[in-house]
């Protein structure tokens, strides 16, 4: 048996750097869970000439994509009907997220991470940052949730978010099922811990006190921020500041911080971010969804903050996020030639954000000696494919196309558009089963 696997042959597109290194008819190595080549399939083939070929059928062979924000929890929320009205952002969490939450039990946390995490494997996504919450089933939560990644084979970032939304208790116990399970996986290879807040708005001055006593230096946090109006005001009423201010001043803001929305902030908050070197995270399609407003992407950047891209448990679909960002930017300006500039680093923000949280530099570049994290989009592209043109593939070509092959640390988790470690019918079998109970314990819950 040789170890040895060449994915080939196709288009290799090394990074999603604005300028990538474009192989045509190009191929990637790999050994175990490594990247140890990187080139044309014939140079490749014949430096391994006993490897096994892992067919490309001429597709875009690109990095395992990154998402920074999701939530695997509100996979089964699908054709609920919450039966109670929902005109603004705090009674879409009201009346939905912070009843089905509630209801979910141990069960139910599985099957949604499974339906989640396979959604993530077909779309190409081979680290994801999630933000989960179940108060009925918090203890060991993440740890159940992990269990579920690694039988996926992805990479991931987990967290609790923190609430006082259920009372202090409840809030110290998050906290410290954030702490335990990151230390428990501080220096593993394909899981992290980070420490997660809901929002300012439902998270005491006492619980982030306890945060910040609490938290490692090095352990950041994810946190949403700004998404809403209802952030702003509410932080403002309860606890005398506005959110971004409150993280500050209790030493939360820093590099490590990962930010999710930022809708509802002005030049000088974005500003600060930026000099923090915290990651603003955008979520266009969950921002739409859920009429809050939209992020200023142009403004953002330009004051020099660092955005990265998530779904925020919308889809699992990264580059249909980075479309819907360009396409935001485009309906936001009213220009046409609008869009290229802004979003051509999203994606690179993301991948080195997850290098950063792995201590892994390369992760998100194929290159030797990278974490072998690898997609292969089909059909192949119709016109060329240059270093100053991929983005318009991704946009217009990539975005709207299946992936077949998804790998993820040299492990192949979709082959040819199947998946190797899932059996999705069987977890759809079972989330059908599971749901109606769980429906039922969620429309017994009060808004
Ligand atoms: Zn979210």
């Amino acid at each position: 048996m040789n170890p040895v696997t060449v994915v080939g042959p196709g288009t290799v597109v090394t990074s999603y750097d604005q300028e990538p290194t474009v192989v045509v008819n190009g191929a990637v190595a790999i050994e175990e869970d490594r990247i140890i080549g990187v080139g044309t399939f014939e140079d490749l083939g014949a430096a391994h000439p006993r490897a096994e070929l892992l067919d490309a059928h001429g597709g875009l062979i690109l990095p395992g994509l990154v998402n920074l924000h999701h939530h695997f929890y509100s996979a089964l929320a699908r054709g609920l009907d919450p039966g109670t009205p929902m005109h603004d952002f705090g009674e879409i969490l009201e009346g939905l997220w912070w009843r089905l939450d509630r209801a979910l039990d141990a069960e139910t946390v599985r099957l949604s991470a499974a339906l989640s995490l396979a959604d993530c494997i077909r779309w190409g996504c081979t680290t994801v940052f999630d933000h989960h919450a179940s108060p009925s089933c918090l203890k060991g939560s993440l740890e159940m949730m992990a269990e579920v990644v690694q039988e996926a084979g992805l990479s991931a970032v987990l967290c609790y978010e923190i609430s006082d939304r259920n009372g202090h208790n409840e809030a110290l116990a998050g906290l410290q099922e954030n702490l335990l399970f990151a230390e428990n996986h501080r220096e593993a290879p394909r899981l992290r811990g980070l420490v997660g807040l809901h929002a300012s708005f439902t998270v005491s001055d006492a619980t982030l006190e306890q945060v910040a006593r609490q938290r490692p230096v090095d352990l950041g946090i994810h946190i949403h921020l700004a998404e809403d109006q209802l952030d702003t005001r509410l932080s403002q009423e309860r606890y005398g500041q506005p959110p971004l201010d409150r993280l500050d001043h209790f030493g939360l803001l820093d590099c490590r911080s990962l930010l999710a929305h930022g809708v509802h902030l002005d030049s000088h908050d974005v500003s600060r971010i930026a000099e923090s070197g915290a990651i603003l995270i955008h979520n266009l399609e969950s921002n739409n969804n859920n009429a809050v407003g939209r992020l200023d992407l142009e403004a953002t950047l330009s004051l020099g903050c660092t955005v990265g891209l998530g779904t925020d448990g919308m889809s699992s679909r990264m580059l249909g996020s980075l479309r819907a960002a360009f396409l935001g930017v485009r309906a936001g300006t009213g220009d046409p030639t609008s869009g290229f500039d802004t979003v051509s680093g999203l994606l690179q923000a993301n991948s080195r954000r997850a290098a950063q949280v792995f201590d892994e530099p390369l992760l998100g570049r194929l290159v030797e000696g990278a974490p072998a994290d690898v997609i292969v989009i089909d059909p192949p592209a119709p016109t060329p494919v240059t270093p100053a043109n991929t983005l318009g593939h991704l946009l217009y070509g990539a975005s709207e196309s299946v992936v077949r092959h998804t790998i993820a640390r040299g492990r192949v988790l979709l082959k040819d558009f199947r998946h190797t470690t899932l059996d999705v019918g069987e977890v759809a079998d079972q989330a059908r089963a599971a749901t109606p109970e769980l429906w039922n314990r969620f429309r017994s819950l009060d808004t």
